[in-house]
């Protein structure tokens, strides 16, 4: 199958400031061709896409998708602890079906806002594997550790997510949940299992002043150091927030080649703090970009992240040119794949890679007029102006309609699961 996309303006996330007009050429699940004029000789679809951008489609570096259920719920929590508290006895009454009608729910939202893949960390992943595939949004999928190192054998003795695995539209990675929740043994089990199996880890890293605080106190080090004592960075691995990580913590992860995801909403809303990210990306860390869970948030729009990523940047450093909208796209893009070990296969368009495109359309009032292209994408767009999103190739909403998905349905499925979890709450 081939389709031939013609007279976009391309933003490639390849080089600084790079857009040009032209043609994508897909074939099968990759792009076959970028360029002005391609010949549509043996094409089987032709799109003219005139007056709409096309970029690679966003990457959102950490979620946990099925907490679309929990959305606007507990909202008054001081803090992370108090949140975690309240969240974690529903978690537990969670099933299967709960699980997949909530990771349905949150890919609806993914796709609308322009996301192609996204790295979860949750339970029942099984579930969330059988959602993405038939949505068709990849994943990176890490089931969540917690406790012990018993309790992880036991987690991880779970085989189901083996079935679900197909091609690379899913990848299994594993999460170890927090160095507050999760035993030393834990991270040091997880890290072997995961040499053994060639899996991924990652796991959420100085998120709160307490966790750091704590940490120096109980183990006598900064978070960071701690985890690479446990051998938890001989592995590939990526974290998310590091909020309070500090200069020479940051060091090290760059030196261990662990990228940082950035996740400013979920921080805002929950009193954690700002990650000085310019400061981090000068250092030469790779900062990707991720919304967090819907019931910190309470999105999954990586539209709205990368806004508040690029508002929030500039007021903490009285610097607009910190953290330019490019960076904030790349952050987005290219540097949330390269943080998931992934930017082989996707986060810039370019011939080989896979075809998970974003289309925008921005001839609507909130864009007009245009004039700098990137600043437009992250201080005007929002979800509306996303028009047409396709992953491996595949088109899964066309001019704002989803063809993977019946929202209706879903949207009815998901409401029936959360009332009942709801009242048992
Ligand atoms: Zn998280």
């Amino acid at each position: 199958m081939k389709t031939l996309l013609k007279n976009l303006t391309i933003i490639p996330m390849t080089e600084d400031g790079l857009s040009f007009t032209g043609d994508i050429l897909i074939e099968g699940r990759d792009i076959a061709a970028i360029g002005p004029d391609l010949s549509s000789d043996a094409v089987d679809v032709v799109k003219d896409c005139a007056g709409r951008i096309a970029m690679p489609g966003f990457v959102n570096g950490h979620t946990h998708l099925s907490m679309t259920l929990m959305r606007n719920y507990k909202d008054t929590c001081s803090n992370l602890q108090e949140w975690l508290g309240q969240i974690f006895p529903i978690e537990d009454r969670m099933d299967d079906d709960d699980i997949y009608w909530g990771s349905m729910l949150g890919l609806s939202e993914l796709i609308r806002s322009g996301c192609t893949s996204f790295a979860d960390m949750y339970f029942h992943q099984w579930m969330t594997a059988r959602a993405c595939k038939e949505a068709g949004v990849r994943g990176f999928l890490s089931l969540t550790l917690f406790g012990d190192e018993e309790e992880t054998k036991d987690r991880l003795s779970v085989r189901r997510m083996d079935e679900e695995l197909d091609g690379d539209l899913l990848r299994r990675d594993l999460a170890v949940h927090a160095i507050y929740t999760c035993s030393d043994g834990t991270y040091r089990y997880t890290a072997d299992w995961a040499r053994e199996h060639g899996a991924i880890v990652n796991t959420h890293l100085s998120e709160t002043r307490k966790e750091m605080d704590d940490c120096l106190k109980d183990n006598g080090c900064l978070p960071a150091f701690h985890l690479d004592r446990l051998g938890f960075f001989d592995v590939p691995c990526y974290i998310a927030h590091g909020v309070w990580l500090q200069d020479d913590e940051v060091a090290l992860l760059r030196d261990k080649g662990v990228a940082l995801v950035h996740n400013p909403s979920s921080n805002c809303k929950l009193a954690s703090g700002i990650a000085p990210v310019s400061r981090f990306r000068k250092a030469g860390l790779t900062v990707g970009l991720g919304t967090d869970g819907a019931s910190s948030n309470n999105n999954l729009s990586m539209v709205k992240e990368m806004r508040l990523a690029a508002m929030i940047s500039t007021v903490s450093t009285l610097d607009v040119s910190a953290l330019r909208p490019y960076d904030v796209m790349k952050m987005a893009t290219i540097d949330s794949a390269k943080a998931l070990h992934a930017d082989d296969l996707v986060g810039s368009l370019e011939v080989g890679k896979r075809a998970d495109i974003t289309i925008i359309d921005p001839r609507k009032a909130n864009m007009t007029p245009l004039n700098d292209i990137f600043s437009a994408i992250v201080f005007s767009m929002d979800e509306e102006n996303i028009d047409s999103v396709y992953v491996n190739g595949r088109c899964l909403m066309e001019e704002r309609r989803l063809l993977t998905i019946d929202e209706a349905e879903v949207r009815r499925q998901a409401l029936k699961r959360w009332d009942r979890l709801r009242k048992e709450d």
